[in-house]
């Protein structure tokens, strides 16, 4: 069956500043989601908070899978129970090789005792990176090291290919690419969509939508998703821009500030 990421009435602090005021959005297994919006609007905060980063209380609401309340997991169950979140901005590990650090990622979704062969392993890393035309060296070389931020993108969607996680969920992943980048990233994506991979990718920009086409596109604005739609809406965004929807608002500004 089909699982299902529920985000319900959605709340979240950042040092007692209420950022998220309130997000809906359910997704199913298969479906690609885009969520935009202008810069300031909370799509990272939504990405972060459904991640469990630290520094982002949830106040309100819930975010379950299947069922499941997965804000009361710990980011390594929530990774586990199939969840993958593609960082703005990926962190740098010096010490471990991206090689490693994929089969632990690996392994610590899988039973202990039932650790994933290591020809089995080198043979998908081999393919996917061929895939995504990443240079051989990027598998020993320390994790995100000295990438560039096409190498660190890409190397997101390897994760994500070796991983195959049930959602996906991606912020930002086209910011800095150039157009060989963006066309090999969203062809990674491409080839993971299906019944078993849903996504939600977060963009400011619509250019991303051209390789990839969502089923279900929603705008962010003060925190909130206010509006949902399909294809359309993203044609619709990149020919007049987000100032339609602040009319249908009546709204100026689209940031999440106090006193609204
Ligand atoms: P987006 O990804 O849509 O550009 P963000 O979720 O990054 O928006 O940010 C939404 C709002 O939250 C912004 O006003 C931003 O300044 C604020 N914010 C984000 N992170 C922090 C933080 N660590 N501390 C304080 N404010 C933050
Ligand atoms: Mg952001």
């Amino acid at each position: 069956m089909a699982s299902v990421l529920e985000i319900k009435n959605l709340h979240v602090e950042i040092d007692g500043k209420e950022i998220l005021k309130g997000v809906d959005l359910t997704i199913k297994q298969g479906e690609i989601h885009a969520v935009m919006g202008p810069n300031g609007t909370g799509k990272s905060t939504l990405a972060q908070a459904i991640m469990g980063h630290p520094s982002y209380d949830v106040t309100e609401g819930e975010v379950l899978l299947d069922g499941e309340n997965i804000l009361e997991m710990e980011v390594d169950e929530r990774a586990q129970a199939g969840l993958f979140l593609g960082m703005q901005y990926p962190s740098e590990i010096s010490g471990v090789t991206n090689s490693d650090f994929l089969r632990s990622a690996m392994n610590a979704q899988r039973e202990e005792g039932d650790e994933i062969n290591l020809m089995q392993f080198i043979k998908k890393l081999d393919k996917n990176m061929e895939y995504l035309e990443m240079d051989p060296d990027m598998a020993t070389r320390y994790l995100n090291e000295g990438f560039s931020g096409g190498e660190k993108k890409r190397n997101e969607i390897l994760q994500l290919m070796m991983l195959e996680p049930k959602f996906g969920i991606l912020d930002e992943i086209d910011s800095g690419l150039d157009i060989d980048a963006l066309r090999v990233v969203s062809e990674g994506i491409n080839k993971l969509r299906g019944q078993e991979f849903g996504s939600l990718i977060i963009t400011h920009y619509q250019r991303l939508l051209n390789y990839i086409k969502p089923d279900v596109v929603h705008v962010m604005m003060r925190g909130k998703v206010v509006k949902t739609g399909g294809k359309e809406l993203a044609e619709r965004l990149e020919a007049e821009g987000y100032d339609w929807i602040k009319e249908e608002l009546g709204i100026d500004d689209v940031t999440v500030t106090e006193d609204k």
